[in-house]
């Protein structure tokens, strides 16, 4: 891959300095389109968080301190780079994720949407002050940084969701460190390149990439210079990071799994509902915690529904991202293969339909890479996997409504609660459903409803706080009283 040609082995970024695990370990990154190595990377441990969370601390006093306009200056300065890179860093993305280059360059640039919202918000933390009973005193309210953060990402976005992790941060005045996901550590180190060419001063934000996660998350856990833990990833991985932290009770934002219903309304027009559900289920291969898991059409117009929905699926293209007509890329890994397999195999056995999919890609273009063919299974019922496990690939589930009581308790019947998406033409039940949904985003006749300047985030196991929008950036702060007698 050409814009891979430089080693990669100094790969952890810790005090503003370029550096190979303590233990001189590598490990190798999977181009997931054809399973071939792609460079190596060092392979942090322990040791390693342990400096990284200490150059943290040493370097947060004077970042605290710095004014919010220093630090949105600096934010300014890693988006133009980020901005002025989209294609160097889309390739780079395509190459360790897989995702179609299109969608990569819309990620990178969602990454840097990140860093100038962010920019912009640092100057904004406005505080106030709040009348007393008593005529003597008075009370001031303000926000500080909470101090040095453990930041754990994922691979499925895997440059969007560092600076919506690391951007908040930086601009509260917290310092970082971040451990990326193991498959995806090279959007990661572009985006530690871009802080360091900013100006970022050196300890501020650290990176230490991993090939095993355990100890470094045990490291954010147990060190009390970390004040504050932030994680994307899935519920079961979550859970366990916040009962760790809780022994400190250090504060904890978490981005979780997702089980997203997509409900189709009779007054809905089905070919419209179905377009979108095409574009929204496939995107990133299914592999997003927002993508819809269970579609509900209403049975008056489910076969219209179902005929383009197939229609569509069938004919998106998969291969390599960088294949121009490529709508569709691989999988992660192989247990993503053999999860897609159980889910549909289980459906199969308890009567679901495979209108178009279902199996394994074969053919020369995607043989040797984790290529799931795109899929829509029809009949879908409450005892089958799919129904409640999240999917996390290119497979549509639909099921069969009557009417709206049904729906909404079917659409909440489930321990997650991220994202839901309504299709409708009548505003009194797009409000009403809205409100009656257990979820933390609503799209209404919208399948994206997502931005920077939108907070992101789930209820129920699908989470804790918001990222994006004016909400982001107080996840990183205290809120402090200052109470004064005169
Ligand atoms: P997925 O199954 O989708 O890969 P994970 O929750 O396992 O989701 O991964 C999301 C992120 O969490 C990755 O960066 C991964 O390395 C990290 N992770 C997994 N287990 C742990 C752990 N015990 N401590 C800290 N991070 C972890």
């Amino acid at each position: 891959m050409d814009v891979l040609t430089e080693t990669t082995a100094n790969s952890i970024y810790i005090d503003g300095q370029w550096r190979p695990a303590a233990s001189g370990e590598t490990f190798e990154v999977i181009n997931p389109a054809d399973g071939q190595r792609i460079t190596t990377v060092a392979a942090g441990g322990r040791a390693d968080a342990r400096a990284a969370i200490e150059s943290a601390a040493r370097a947060f006093p004077a970042w605290a301190a710095s004014t919010a306009y220093e630090r949105s200056e600096i934010l300014y300065r890693a988006w133009r780079i980020l901005t002025d890179r989209t294609e160097e860093l889309a390739r780079i993305l395509t190459t360790e994720q897989g995702k179609p280059l299109k969608a990569a360059r819309t990620e990178v640039k969602y990454a840097a949407d990140f860093l100038i919202w962010f920019a912009e918000e640092a100057k904004r933390v406005y505080g106030r002050t709040i009348p007393s009973a008593r005529a003597d005193q008075r009370f001031l309210v303000l926000h500080q940084p909470i101090g040095v953060v453990g930041a754990v990402t994922p691979w499925n976005y895997p440059i969007s969701m560092i600076t919506r992790k690391v951007a908040p941060a930086l601009a509260a005045g917290c310092t970082i460190v971040l451990k990326p996901a193991e498959d995806t550590p090279l959007c990661a180190i572009e985006v530690f390149k871009a802080l360091e060419a900013a100006g970022l001063p050196a300890g501020v934000a650290n990176l230490v990439t991993a090939r095993d996660p355990k100890p470094i998350g045990d490291e954010f856990i147990e060190n009390p210079l970390v004040g504050k833990l932030t994680f994307t990833g899935s519920t079961s991985v979550g859970k366990s990071l916040t009962r760790g932290a809780s022994d400190q009770l250090k504060r904890v934002s978490l981005e979780l799994g997702g089980h997203a219903p997509f409900i189709v309304f009779e007054d809905a027009d089905p070919v419209h509902a179905a377009k979108g559900a095409a574009l929204l289920k496939f995107l990133n291969t299914g592999q997003a915690c927002i993508s819809p898991n269970r579609f509900y059409v209403h049975a008056s117009i489910h076969d219209a529904f179902v005929e383009t929905f197939t229609d569509r699926v069938a004919k998106l293209q998969a291969g390599s991202g960088f294949d121009k007509d490529v709508a569709i890329g691989p999988l992660i890994n192989q247990a993503a293969m053999d999860k897609m397999s159980a889910q549909v195999s289980d459906a199969i056995d308890k009567g679901a339909v495979a209108t178009t999919g279902g199996a394994r890609m074969a053919g020369p273009a995607v043989e040797a890479g984790f290529f799931f063919a795109p899929t829509v299974l029809t009949g879908v019922t409450p005892d089958m996997r799919i129904y409640r496990e999240e999917t996390f690939g290119p497979i549509g589930a639909v099921c069969r409504f009557d009417n709206e009581t049904d729906v909404i308790r079917a659409a909440n019947d489930t321990r997650y609660g991220l994202a839901a998406y309504i299709y409708t033409r009548d505003l009194s039940r797009a409000l009403r459903v809205s409100e009656a949904l257990k979820f933390g985003m609503v799209g209404v006749n919208d399948i994206n409803p997502t931005s920077a300047a939108a907070p992101f985030g789930g209820v129920k196991e699908s989470g804790l706080g918001r990222e994006g929008a004016q909400e982001g950036i107080f996840e990183y702060l205290d809120t402090k009283l200052i109470g004064i007698s005169l």
